[in-house]
Protein backbone atom coordinates (compact mmCIF):
# COMPACT_ATOMS: atom_id res chain seq x y z
CA UNK A 1 0.00 0.00 0.00
CA UNK A 2 1.57 3.16 -0.93
CA UNK A 3 2.78 5.19 2.33
CA UNK A 4 0.30 7.85 3.14
CA UNK A 5 1.32 12.07 2.10
CA UNK A 6 2.37 13.09 5.87
CA UNK A 7 4.25 9.77 6.54
CA UNK A 8 5.78 10.43 3.10
CA UNK A 9 6.76 14.24 3.72
CA UNK A 10 8.34 13.15 7.13
CA UNK A 11 10.31 10.10 5.82
CA UNK A 12 12.04 12.24 3.30
CA UNK A 13 12.33 14.86 6.28
CA UNK A 14 14.31 12.15 8.12
CA UNK A 15 16.39 11.26 5.66
CA UNK A 16 17.28 15.32 5.53
CA UNK A 17 18.32 15.59 8.83
CA UNK A 18 20.34 12.59 8.34
CA UNK A 19 22.09 14.02 5.13
CA UNK A 20 21.46 17.25 4.34
CA UNK A 21 23.67 17.62 1.33
CA UNK A 22 23.84 14.30 0.24
CA UNK A 23 26.57 12.79 -2.97
CA UNK A 24 26.44 10.44 -4.74
CA UNK A 25 30.42 8.47 -4.61
CA UNK A 26 31.42 8.67 -8.19
CA UNK A 27 34.37 10.78 -8.34
CA UNK A 28 34.31 13.60 -11.35
CA UNK A 29 35.05 17.05 -11.59
CA UNK A 30 33.07 18.21 -14.78
CA UNK A 31 29.96 17.22 -16.80
CA UNK A 32 31.59 15.50 -19.17
CA UNK A 33 33.79 13.43 -16.18
CA UNK A 34 30.41 12.49 -14.68
CA UNK A 35 28.55 11.64 -18.12
CA UNK A 36 31.33 9.06 -18.55
CA UNK A 37 31.64 7.83 -14.75
CA UNK A 38 27.57 7.00 -14.24
CA UNK A 39 27.58 5.12 -18.02
CA UNK A 40 30.36 2.91 -17.36
CA UNK A 41 28.98 2.43 -13.50
CA UNK A 42 25.99 0.56 -15.05
CA UNK A 43 25.83 -3.47 -13.89
CA UNK A 44 29.12 -2.98 -12.03
CA UNK A 45 30.18 -0.22 -8.25
CA UNK A 46 31.25 3.08 -8.13
CA UNK A 47 34.27 1.54 -6.63
CA UNK A 48 35.72 -0.06 -9.57
CA UNK A 49 34.66 2.67 -11.69
CA UNK A 50 36.66 5.12 -9.58
CA UNK A 51 39.78 2.93 -9.75
CA UNK A 52 39.47 3.13 -13.65
CA UNK A 53 38.66 6.89 -14.16
CA UNK A 54 41.56 7.67 -11.69
CA UNK A 55 43.72 6.33 -14.01
CA UNK A 56 41.83 7.19 -17.32
CA UNK A 57 40.95 10.66 -16.27
CA UNK A 58 44.44 12.33 -16.07
CA UNK A 59 45.07 11.11 -19.20
CA UNK A 60 42.37 11.81 -20.66
CA UNK A 61 39.07 14.00 -19.87
CA UNK A 62 37.87 15.48 -22.81
CA UNK A 63 35.33 14.15 -25.64
CA UNK A 64 38.48 14.77 -27.87
CA UNK A 65 40.98 13.14 -25.98
CA UNK A 66 39.53 9.92 -25.33
CA UNK A 67 38.35 9.43 -28.44
CA UNK A 68 41.78 9.79 -29.58
CA UNK A 69 43.02 7.04 -27.44
CA UNK A 70 40.51 4.62 -29.52
CA UNK A 71 38.98 1.39 -28.38
CA UNK A 72 41.79 -0.94 -27.73
CA UNK A 73 43.47 2.30 -25.86
CA UNK A 74 40.88 2.94 -23.59
CA UNK A 75 40.36 -0.71 -23.02
CA UNK A 76 43.22 -1.17 -20.29
CA UNK A 77 41.98 1.81 -18.24
CA UNK A 78 38.66 0.46 -18.15
CA UNK A 79 39.31 -3.41 -16.86
CA UNK A 80 38.48 -3.09 -13.63
CA UNK A 81 34.86 -2.25 -14.73
CA UNK A 82 32.40 -4.70 -16.01
CA UNK A 83 31.48 -5.60 -19.37
CA UNK A 84 34.58 -3.77 -20.01
CA UNK A 85 34.90 -4.59 -23.87
CA UNK A 86 31.05 -3.16 -24.91
CA UNK A 87 31.90 -0.40 -22.49
CA UNK A 88 34.96 0.96 -24.27
CA UNK A 89 32.96 0.62 -27.71
CA UNK A 90 30.01 2.78 -25.88
CA UNK A 91 32.82 5.13 -24.51
CA UNK A 92 34.63 5.66 -27.79
CA UNK A 93 30.75 6.43 -29.39
CA UNK A 94 29.69 8.79 -27.16
CA UNK A 95 32.78 11.03 -27.32
CA UNK A 96 32.88 11.11 -31.41
CA UNK A 97 28.75 11.85 -30.86
CA UNK A 98 29.08 14.42 -28.53
CA UNK A 99 32.56 15.84 -30.78
CA UNK A 100 30.56 15.50 -33.93
CA UNK A 101 26.64 16.68 -32.71
CA UNK A 102 27.47 18.43 -29.63
CA UNK A 103 30.77 20.60 -29.87
CA UNK A 104 31.95 18.55 -27.48
CA UNK A 105 29.73 19.40 -24.61
CA UNK A 106 27.41 17.42 -23.17
CA UNK A 107 24.03 18.12 -23.64
CA UNK A 108 21.12 19.42 -21.72
CA UNK A 109 18.23 17.24 -23.28
CA UNK A 110 16.90 14.19 -22.07
CA UNK A 111 16.39 12.63 -25.86
CA UNK A 112 20.03 14.12 -26.92
CA UNK A 113 21.43 12.21 -24.35
CA UNK A 114 19.60 9.00 -24.26
CA UNK A 115 21.11 9.21 -27.68
CA UNK A 116 24.52 9.02 -26.62
CA UNK A 117 25.88 4.75 -27.24
CA UNK A 118 25.75 3.48 -23.31
CA UNK A 119 23.32 6.16 -22.42
CA UNK A 120 19.98 4.68 -21.14
CA UNK A 121 17.39 6.61 -19.19
CA UNK A 122 18.65 6.24 -15.73
CA UNK A 123 22.14 7.87 -16.51
CA UNK A 124 20.57 10.43 -18.31
CA UNK A 125 18.28 11.18 -15.23
CA UNK A 126 21.13 11.30 -13.15
CA UNK A 127 23.07 14.04 -15.60
CA UNK A 128 20.11 15.97 -15.93
CA UNK A 129 19.49 16.00 -11.82
CA UNK A 130 22.97 16.69 -10.72
CA UNK A 131 24.04 18.64 -13.61
CA UNK A 132 21.31 20.68 -15.17
CA UNK A 133 19.31 21.10 -12.01
CA UNK A 134 15.88 19.21 -13.36
CA UNK A 135 14.00 17.60 -10.52
CA UNK A 136 14.73 13.76 -12.11
CA UNK A 137 14.68 10.81 -10.04
CA UNK A 138 16.57 8.33 -12.17
CA UNK A 139 15.93 4.98 -10.35
CA UNK A 140 18.52 2.06 -9.83
CA UNK A 141 18.42 -0.99 -8.16
CA UNK A 142 18.56 0.21 -5.11
CA UNK A 143 16.08 2.17 -4.83
CA UNK A 144 13.77 0.20 -7.43
CA UNK A 145 13.94 -1.96 -3.93
CA UNK A 146 13.58 0.37 -1.31
CA UNK A 147 10.40 1.97 -3.12
CA UNK A 148 8.68 -0.82 -3.09
CA UNK A 149 9.27 -2.39 0.46
CA UNK A 150 8.64 0.58 1.86
CA UNK A 151 5.61 1.76 0.07
CA UNK A 152 6.97 5.28 -1.08
CA UNK A 153 6.37 3.96 -4.70
CA UNK A 154 5.60 0.61 -5.44
CA UNK A 155 6.19 -0.76 -9.24
CA UNK A 156 6.80 -3.60 -11.17
CA UNK A 157 9.22 -2.21 -13.49
CA UNK A 158 12.45 0.64 -12.85
CA UNK A 159 10.11 3.27 -14.99
CA UNK A 160 6.86 2.57 -12.81
CA UNK A 161 8.55 3.29 -9.61
CA UNK A 162 9.63 6.44 -11.06
CA UNK A 163 6.58 7.96 -12.47
CA UNK A 164 5.50 6.92 -9.05
CA UNK A 165 8.43 8.86 -7.56
CA UNK A 166 8.02 12.13 -9.49
CA UNK A 167 4.41 12.13 -9.20
CA UNK A 168 4.58 11.59 -5.01
CA UNK A 169 7.38 12.73 -4.11
CA UNK A 170 7.05 16.36 -2.48
CA UNK A 171 8.91 19.44 -4.42
CA UNK A 172 11.39 20.31 -1.70
CA UNK A 173 12.99 16.83 -1.78
CA UNK A 174 12.53 15.82 -5.33
CA UNK A 175 16.33 17.24 -6.04
CA UNK A 176 18.30 15.12 -3.91
CA UNK A 177 15.32 12.05 -3.37
CA UNK A 178 17.48 9.82 -6.33
CA UNK A 179 20.84 10.75 -3.46
CA UNK A 180 18.90 9.90 -0.43
CA UNK A 181 17.21 7.18 -1.35
CA UNK A 182 19.87 5.44 -3.71
CA UNK A 183 22.28 5.53 -0.40
CA UNK A 184 20.20 4.36 2.02
CA UNK A 185 18.94 1.37 -0.31
CA UNK A 186 22.51 0.87 -0.47
CA UNK A 187 23.69 0.80 2.94
CA UNK A 188 20.63 -0.22 5.21
CA UNK A 189 18.07 -1.43 3.34
CA UNK A 190 20.04 -3.90 1.14
CA UNK A 191 18.70 -6.87 -0.82
CA UNK A 192 19.57 -9.50 1.51
CA UNK A 193 19.72 -7.89 4.84
CA UNK A 194 17.53 -5.00 5.30
CA UNK A 195 18.68 -2.85 8.78
CA UNK A 196 15.16 -2.44 9.93
CA UNK A 197 16.22 -2.92 13.81
CA UNK A 198 18.13 0.71 12.87
CA UNK A 199 16.59 1.87 10.42
CA UNK A 200 15.59 5.59 10.90
CA UNK A 201 12.71 5.17 8.73
CA UNK A 202 10.98 2.56 10.24
CA UNK A 203 7.99 3.34 11.69
CA UNK A 204 7.29 5.06 8.21
CA UNK A 205 8.12 1.90 6.18
CA UNK A 206 5.32 -0.42 5.32
CA UNK A 207 7.73 -3.44 4.82
CA UNK A 208 5.87 -6.28 6.33
CA UNK A 209 9.02 -8.65 7.32
CA UNK A 210 10.62 -5.47 9.71
CA UNK A 211 11.75 -8.22 12.84
CA UNK A 212 14.41 -11.16 12.57
CA UNK A 213 11.64 -13.54 12.92
CA UNK A 214 9.19 -11.83 9.86
CA UNK A 215 12.57 -11.93 7.80
CA UNK A 216 13.23 -15.50 8.32
CA UNK A 217 9.70 -16.41 8.18
CA UNK A 218 9.92 -14.82 4.65
CA UNK A 219 13.28 -16.37 3.46
CA UNK A 220 12.24 -19.91 4.78
CA UNK A 221 10.00 -20.95 1.31
CA UNK A 222 13.25 -19.87 -0.70
CA UNK A 223 15.77 -22.02 1.20
CA UNK A 224 16.26 -25.60 -0.39
CA UNK A 225 15.02 -28.03 2.06
CA UNK A 226 15.89 -31.41 1.94
CA UNK A 227 12.80 -33.57 0.60
CA UNK A 228 10.46 -35.45 2.84
CA UNK A 229 10.86 -39.09 2.01
CA UNK A 230 7.74 -40.75 1.56
CA UNK A 231 6.97 -43.79 3.93
CA UNK A 232 8.67 -46.92 2.07
CA UNK A 233 10.81 -45.53 -0.37
CA UNK A 234 14.07 -46.84 -0.66
CA UNK A 235 16.49 -45.31 1.07
CA UNK A 236 19.58 -45.47 -1.84
CA UNK A 237 20.90 -41.87 -2.31
CA UNK A 238 21.07 -41.83 -5.81
CA UNK A 239 20.43 -44.07 -9.09
CA UNK A 240 24.38 -44.23 -9.49
CA UNK A 241 24.85 -45.62 -6.12
CA UNK A 242 22.21 -48.30 -6.88
CA UNK A 243 23.82 -49.28 -9.29
CA UNK A 244 27.18 -49.37 -7.63
CA UNK A 245 25.32 -51.54 -5.17
CA UNK A 246 23.70 -53.67 -8.24
CA UNK A 247 26.80 -54.58 -9.62
CA UNK A 248 28.94 -55.46 -6.06
CA UNK A 249 25.45 -57.98 -5.81
CA UNK A 250 26.10 -59.86 -9.14
CA UNK A 251 29.76 -59.84 -8.77
CA UNK A 252 29.55 -61.23 -5.16
S1 LIG B 1 12.56 -0.44 7.84
FE1 LIG B 1 13.69 -2.07 6.81
S2 LIG B 1 12.60 -2.37 4.88
FE2 LIG B 1 11.99 -0.37 5.68
S3 LIG B 1 13.41 1.08 4.74
FE3 LIG B 1 14.26 0.52 6.70
S4 LIG B 1 15.67 -1.16 6.26
FE4 LIG B 1 14.29 -0.95 4.49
Amino acid sequence: MPVHPAARRALFRRLQAANPQPRGELEYSSPFELLVAVMLSAHTTDKSVNAATRKLFPLANTPQAILALGVEGVKPYLKSVGLYNVKSQNLIGLCRQLVQHHGGKVPADRAALEALPGVGRKTASIILNIVFGENAIAVDTHIFRLANRTGLAPGKTPLAVERALAATTPEEFKRDAHHWLLLHGRYVCTARAPACPTCLIADLCEYPYKSQADADRERRPRERLPKRRKPGARTGSSRAQRGRAKSRSAAG
